[in-house]
């Protein structure tokens, strides 16, 4: 059912049993798990159907850290969120990305990988994936011409990535959604404060405001923030009514931690032989292709972050301007025309351009992507200045740390030693590796992938962390966070399957609670 929360009566009290906020990836994943269930299903979005510049104003917030994206356009505000803009590139988190690292600081997630597996299976047909097979030896007997380079596996792996169409949520679930009887969905409804019982043990309701000016109370017994890194952690700390420093922030962890998937131009490789590299290459229809990963024990000996390596083309490598650059207008359309644009100067497809050789190359461009250190530095705060509804806007001060720069150059070096072993080429590094001493690395070389982490996130201890293993926050019986937002480290993949996986799980765990009589 379809309500436009613009068009009911000021001051409307909603109830239901379950609050969802937010209509991403994360809010619509878990709605669909509850679809025709006995239960009434509140799913808030902020946005409407299509993209509307006054609530994607709502999102607009100030750069402080290094150069990232316009926090306005780095994320879409209606139904269907980001989907709407996202490149479909899928992988899973390894077995390490979960472990308690002595060599990272703040690592360790309070669960394993084994407690997510089990929800890619479920994941992938909400992103149109292929078959839930991550090893390649599954994709080579499909395909024997997907050969990987022959390095030591015990150094480096050849990870598997898969491509989702990419799936629109806002497109493919709407109609699900809409004619579900059991599920409410309210758009223009934008939550602007979260409201707790007295002791903040509790949330008794959440407000949601309009352009219209109306103002309504949603009443649930659990309720699920689903808005994506940087607007939950907004939403906690703007909410502080109850709480002064915010809800769930008792040990001002809310808003810290945030992470990117830092993607670092990092040298190039020369081979000796112009075999295509057909399991690295993306082109137009790939379902399947992988990138060069570190292993655990290299991981491990060289005390270095989780990371892979893509190769592109040479031609198009060198000449390649960061994302961060291409993306830089306020308005995400604008940024996506200028990408779009950039991507089409001559007449080859994005992908031939991009990813694939119309002939044989023998150069590559490395891009690193990489996990980056949980900083406890780098992060969203509130700011001074209100957005049309009166909730505060946000500064991200996104930071990078000394083990980010040893990890990405460390990975260049490893693949030199490793193709100069197999004596199929060589690495050339760039300059900014060859000097040790400096921690830095410039601007130019470092772009991000739209993939926003941490914020509120997942810990055993509410000292370290906003959100405990079944993602409810510390201290308040029934929030819930769904999303990127809860991860404790980033690991080396796309986020959005592992989003959708671990909202799934989260959806059971209140499935199991829901049967138990309210206390
Ligand atoms: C250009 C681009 C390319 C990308 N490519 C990839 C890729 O290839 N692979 C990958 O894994 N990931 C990719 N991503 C990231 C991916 O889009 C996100 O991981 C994913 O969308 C996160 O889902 P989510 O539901 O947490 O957040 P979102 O999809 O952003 O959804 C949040 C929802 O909450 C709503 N909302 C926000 N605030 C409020 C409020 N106060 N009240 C009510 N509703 C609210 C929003 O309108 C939105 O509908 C890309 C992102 C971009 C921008």
């Amino acid at each position: 059912m379809h309500i436009d929360a613009r068009a009911i009566d000021d001051q409307s009290i909603i109830e239901g049993d379950i609050c969802i906020i937010g209509a991403g990836a994360a809010g619509i994943s878990i709605a669909l798990e509850w679809n025709n269930s006995p239960y009434k299903v509140i799913l808030l979005e902020g946005g409407g159907f299509e993209y509307d510049d006054t609530v994607q104003e709502l999102y607009r917030g100030e750069l402080t850290g290094r150069p990232y994206f316009p926090i306005k356009s780095s994320r879409l505000h209606f139904f269907g969120g980001t989907t709407g803009h996202w490149g479909g590139v899928c992988s899973t988190f390894d077995e390490i990305d979960f472990k308690k690292r002595d060599w990272v600081d703040n690592s360790g997630w309070p669960i394993k990988l084994q407690d997510i597996a089990p929800f890619y299976p479920r994941a992938h047909p909400i992103l149109d994936l292929g078959a839930c097979e991550w090893d390649l030896k599954y994709w080579q007997k499909q395909n024997p011409a997907l050969k990987p380079l022959p390095l030591d596996k015990n150094v480096m792996w050849s990870k598997v990535w898969q491509q989702s169409p990419p799936t629109r949520f806002g497109t493919k679930y709407k109609d699900t959604i809409v004619n579900a009887k059991n599920i409410y969905l309210y758009t223009y409804a934008n939550v602007v404060d979260i409201n707790a019982v007295e002791n903040v043990s509790a949330i008794k309701q959440v407000t949601v405001k309009n352009s219209a000016g109306k103002q309504h109370t949603v009443k649930a017994r659990f309720f699920i923030l689903a808005c994506c890194a940087i607007q939950n952690s907004r939403l906690l700390l703007a909410s502080n009514k109850q709480a002064a420093a915010g809800l769930g922030n008792d040990n001002d962890l809310v808003g810290r931690y945030f992470m990117e998937h830092p993607h670092i131009k990092s040298g190039e490789l020369r081979l000796l032989n112009p075999d295509p590299l057909k399991l690295y290459e993306l082109v137009e229809g790939t379902k399947v292709r992988a990138q060069l990963a570190f292993s655990e024990k290299t991981q491990t000996e060289l005390k270095v972050l989780n990371g892979t390596i893509a190769l592109l083309p040479q031609e198009f490598a060198e000449n390649s301007i960061s994302n961060i650059k291409m993306w830089s207008n306020d308005d995400p359309r604008k940024s996506l025309d200028s990408f779009a644009k950039y991507n089409s100067l001559d007449k080859r497809s994005f992908f031939e351009r991009h990813f694939m050789p119309s002939k044989l190359f023998k150069a590559y461009g490395l891009t690193t992507v990489m996990e980056q250190v949980p900083n406890p530095l780098s992060r969203v705060t509130l700011n001074n200045e209100k957005d049309a509804l009166g909730v505060p806007r946000v500064n991200l001060n996104w930071q990078m740390l000394p083990l980010d720069k040893k990890t990405v150059t460390t990975l260049s070096k490893v693949l030199g030693q490793q193709v100069g072993a197999a004596g199929i080429g060589r690495v050339r590094l760039p300059d900014f590796m060859l000097d040790e001493k400096d921690d830095n690395i410039p601007s130019d070389f470092v772009s991000g992938g739209w993939h926003q982490m941490g914020t509120t996130r997942m810990s055993d201890d509410p000292k370290t962390g906003v959100v405990d293993a079944n993602c409810k926050v510390h201290g308040i019986n029934n929030l819930f966070v769904a999303g990127s937002s809860c991860y404790t480290t980033g690991g080396a993949a796309n986020p959005t399957l592992t989003v959708v996986a671990i909202s799934l799980r989260l959806s059971d765990h209140i499935k199991e609670q829901i049967k138990l009589p309210l206390t």
